[in-house]
C-alpha cells in the first residue's frame, strides 16, 4: 500500500485490528479474562498484566477510535459519563474554574453540579453558541477547561470549535468537545483545535443501542493523555471486553450509518417544516437555523438528530409522542431505530427550573435508518390527528 494517509471507513475498518497474530481470527477476538500469564515474574506478554490497565479488545478499540478522531491517546469507559468523569478529575484539580453550555447534556450538568462542584470544582454557563459570551464567562489563570457539545441536546445549538479553541488557549485553558451527537464521521473537533474530546459510545458510536460505553481521545498533550490513562487505570471505569468488541464492530459502518440518519433526517426535517401543527424545527441543517453556517463548514452533513415544537402547546406534544409507531417512545439516541421522546418530561426533567430549562412543547427525535416514507408517514398520522 501507498503511504497516503488511509480514508475515514477504511481506517474504521482495519486500524487496531491487523487479524489475529494467533489465529489469523479477521475479527478482533473478544479477550474475556481478567488476568495474563507471566513468563517468569514481570516479563508480560504485548504488556498485559490486568484487564484493568490494559486488555487486547479494549487496546483495539481505543487505537480505533484515536485514529477516527485524530488523536494520540483513546480512552473507552463504562459509560460516557464514566470517561467524562475520569477526564476531568485527570485535567483539574479543586479550586479550578470551568465553563460549561447552557444546554449541556443533563448528566453532564449532574456531574458537574452535583458531583464536581462539591469536590470544588467551581463552573459558569455560558450560551456557547455566542463566542462573546462565552469569552466573558472564562475567568484567565483560574479557568482551565471550556467545555462544549455541538450539536446541543436538545435544542441543536452550534457552537463554533474554532473560535472556542481560541477562546480557551488565550485563557491558558483547553478545550473539550462532547463530540456524542455529531460523531468521528460528522465533525471533527481535534482538527478544528479541540484539546480533547469525548463521546458517549451507546449514542452513534455504538449505533444499535446494545452497550453503554464512553470514549475519550487526546489530540496531542502526551502529558494529559498520561493523567487520564493513569486515572482510567486507578477509577478502575473501564469498557469491559465485548462492550468494546460492539462498540469497535459499530465504528466499522459509522460511515454509511451517518449517511442514512441524515438522509433520513432531511426527510423528517422537509415534512416538519411543513406541517401546519408544528411552529419550529430545530435542525443545523435548515438555512435559518442560527448556527447554520458555522455547522455547515465545521460538519459533513448535519446529522440525525431533530427537534421541533408544537403549535397546541405541552399536552399535544406529550400525546404525539405516544401516538407514534415506528418511533418507540424512548430516551438515548443514535441508534439505528428511530426514537421520539419529550425533553421536558424525560431526558431533561432535572434541569427544570435552572438556566437548562427546555420548552414544554418540544419533542426530539433520533432519526434511525428505517426507510424515510414509514418514517414521515407515522409522525403524519400523529401529528395530523393531534396537532
Ligand atoms: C448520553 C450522553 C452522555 C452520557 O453518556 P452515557 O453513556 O449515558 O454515560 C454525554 N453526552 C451526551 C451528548 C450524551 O448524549
Amino acid at each position: 500500500m501507498s503511504d497516503a494517509p488511509l480514508g475515514f471507513s477504511s481506517r474504521a475498518l482495519h486500524v487496531g485490528q491487523d487479524p489475529d497474530p494467533t489465529t489469523g481470527s479477521v475479527v478482533t477476538p473478544i479477550y474475556q479474562t481478567s488476568t495474563y500469564k507471566q513468563d517468569g515474574i514481570g516479563n508480560l506478554r504485548g504488556g498485559y498484566e490486568y484487564s484493568r490497565s490494559a486488555n487486547p479488545t479494549r487496546t483495539a478499540l481505543e487505537v480505533l477510535i484515536a485514529s477516527l478522531e485524530g488523536g494520540i491517546r483513546g480512552y473507552a469507559f463504562a459509560s460516557g459519563l464514566a470517561g467524562q468523569d475520569t477526564l476531568l478529575r485527570a485535567a483539574v484539580a479543586p479550586g479550578d474554574h470551568v465553563v460549561i453550555p447552557t444546554d449541556a447534556y443533563g448528566g453532564t450538568f449532574r456531574l458537574f453540579d452535583k458531583v464536581l462542584q462539591p469536590w470544588g470544582l467551581e463552573y459558569d454557563i455560558a450560551p456557547i453558541a455566542d463566542v462573546d459570551a462565552v469569552r466573558a464567562a472564562v475567568r484567565p489563570g483560574r479557568t482551565k477547561i471550556l467545555w462544549v457539545e455541538t450539536p446541543t441536546n436538545p435544542l441543536l445549538g452550534i457552537a463554533d470549535i474554532e473560535a472556542l479553541a481560541g477562546v480557551a488557549h488565550e485563557a491558558g485553558a483547553i478545550l473539550v468537545v462532547d463530540n456524542t451527537f455529531a460523531s468521528p464521521y460528522l465533525q471533527q473537533p481535534l482538527a478544528l483545535g479541540a484539546d480533547v474530546v469525548t463521546h458517549s459510545a451507546t449514542k452513534y458510536a455504538g449505533g444499535h443501542s446494545d452497550i453503554v460505553g464512553g470514549l475519550v481521545v487526546v489530540r496531542e498533550d502526551e502529558a494529559l493523555a498520561e493523567r487520564i490513562g493513569f486515572h482510567q487505570y486507578a477509577v478502575g471505569a473501564i469498557a469491559g471486553p465485548f462492550d468494546s468488541w460492539l462498540v469497535q464492530r459499530g465504528l466499522k459502518t459509522l460511515a454509511l450509518r451517518m449517511e442514512r440518519h441524515s438522509d433520513n433526517a432531511e426527510r423528517v426535517v422537509e415534512f416538519l417544516t411543513g406541517h401546519p401543527g408544528v411552529s419550529k424545527v430545530h435542525y443545523p441543517g435548515l438555512p435559518e437555523h442560527p448556527g447554520h453556517d458555522v455547522a455547515a463548514r465545521q460538519m459533513r452533513r448535519f446529522g440525525g438528530m431533530v427537534s421541533f415544537q408544537v403549535r397546541a402547546g405541552e399536552d399535544v406534544a406529550v400525546k404525539v409522542c405516544g401516538e407514534t409507531q415506528l418511533w418507540t417512545l424512548g430516551e438515548s439516541l443514535g441508534g439505528v431505530e428511530s426514537l421520539i421522546e419529550h425533553p421536558a418530561r424525560m431526558t431533561h426533567a432535572s434541569v427544570a427550573g435552572t438556566e437548562l430549562e427546555v420548552p414544554a412543547d418540544l419533542i426530539r427525535l433520533s432519526v434511525g435508518i428505517e426507510d424515510a416514507e414509514d418514517l414521515v408517514a407515522d409522525l403524519a398520522q400523529a401529528l395530523d390527528r393531534l396537532a
